[in-house]
């Protein structure tokens, strides 16, 4: 019997097991269909800058704590597989294309609170960081510490450093059902077998609602589709993570660039549109418009576990003394995944915590309406 069994071999369940697993904890972790292929492929592997010390609300902290960890994990999981995850600083640009010149000004301040490099650079300053962007840039704010990975290869890495290290990997187990005996749960069901554990992890993305479903637990998680379109412009005209908004220009070191992403509420609908494939390519042709020129590769789109607060769902499932949700981490999954499995481990283990989880928690309200936080 495994110590602890995660449902959901994502880049947070994974990241979980393999945290349990160099800590001595026996993991097993099932997944419905292939390891690592829903959202934590098709995301972007944009990584904020934080500061855990100077952060205050416990998300920032989270945040924070993952920072400190991505150069740490990125050696350790290079050392362990000789895979390289292609974490590396790029430094990012936030881009106003019009409007008045202090629109960034409060964007700034709030960086600089965490104690996070962050300055406000002029149209003439931006374009001699960045030639190739837009001329009718009025402002941006350049965020030199922030980085990105390529997250299809650092889930490559973990799940070769979890199965090195015991992990137990079953895929094409979807979990249908939870066996439960006051409040205990004894083991999760698949069509063909039951897994006993003595702790349990729902980490399934987007699908987590339906699983805890029968548990009286009610998180807000719902798929959020997002989008991907992926050109190629060899040498790169840009080296920074652009950004305006909720959209995107990632540039990768091999000249291949993302240009991200939608955010759909439509189920679990996961196909491309025309309209979103051809919206993400007319703004990165406004951003840069030398990007008229890319080469176009192809698209994707991915399931984001969207929570209607923007915060993940982590800890306890109340009325269970050994079940733990870690799900709903939206558009930061991946940047929050190294200090997530950090916290579930304290948690299974019954150590302090390094960042407290009561906002996390499933049975939380919304502060504005005193309701359960519903998605969109
Ligand atoms: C287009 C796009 C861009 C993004 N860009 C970024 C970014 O730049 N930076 C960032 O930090 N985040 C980004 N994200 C968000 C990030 O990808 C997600 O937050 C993160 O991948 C969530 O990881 P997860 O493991 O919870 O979910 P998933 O990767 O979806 O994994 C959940 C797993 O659970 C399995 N599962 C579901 N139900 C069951 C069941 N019943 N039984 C067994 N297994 C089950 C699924 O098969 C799946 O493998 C992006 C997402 C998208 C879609």
């Amino acid at each position: 019997m495994a110590d602890v069994v995660v449902v959901g071999g994502g880049v947070i369940g994974m990241s979980i097991a393999w945290e349990l697993s160099r800590h001595g904890v026996s993991v097993k972790v099932l997944d419905q269909s292939v390891f690592g292929r829903e959202a934590s492929w098709a995301g972007a592997g944009i990584l904020p800058p934080g500061n855990a010390d100077a952060a205050t609300h416990p998300y920032d902290r989270l945040r924070g704590e993952s920072c400190r960890l991505w150069p740490d994990w990125s050696a350790q999981l290079r050392e362990l597989t000789g895979i390289d995850n292609g974490f590396r600083n790029c430094g990012g640009l936030e881009i106003r294309l019009a409007g008045p010149t202090d629109q960034l000004d409060d964007l700034a301040e709030a960086w600089r609170e965490e104690e996070v490099t962050a300055e406000v650079l002029a149209r003439d300053e931006l374009l001699g960081l960045e030639p190739a962007l837009n001329p009718s840039t009025v402002v941006g704010l350049h965020l030199p510490q922030k980085c990105q990975v390529r997250n299809p290869r650092h889930f490559k890495a973990l799940m070769a450093a979890a199965a090195a290290s015991g992990v137990e990997l079953v895929s094409g187990a979807p979990v249908v059902d939870l066996v439960r005996e006051n409040g205990h749960v004894v083991a999760v069901r698949t069509m063909d077998a039951e897994h006993v554990g003595g702790q349990f992890v729902m980490a399934a993305g987007a699908w987590t609602r339906r699983l805890l479903s029968g548990c009286g637990a009610d998180v807000a998680i719902e798929p959020v589709r997002g989008q991907i379109v992926q050109l190629s412009a060899r040498p790169l005209p840009f080296t920074r993570v652009i950004g305006l908004g909720s959209r995107y220009l990632v540039p990768r070191p091999d000249g291949r660039i993302l240009v991200g992403s939608t955010e759909e509420w439509v189920g679990f609908q996961k196909e491309n549109t025309a309209d979103g494939v051809a919206g993400l390519i007319r703004f990165a042709e406004e951003l840069v418009p030398g990007l008229a020129g890319a080469g176009f590769e192809r698209c994707w789109s991915g399931l984001r576990p969207g929570s209607a607060d923007g915060m993940p769902y982590l800890g306890p499932v109340p009325g269970h003394d050994n079940l733990l949700v870690a799900a709903g981490h939206f558009r930061a999954g991946l940047q929050l995944s190294p200090a997530t499995a950090v916290l579930v481990r304290q948690m299974v283990l019954g150590q302090d915590l390094s960042v407290p989880v009561d906002p996390f928690r499933c049975d939380r309200v919304d502060q504005a309406t005193g309701a359960i936080p519903s998605a969109h």
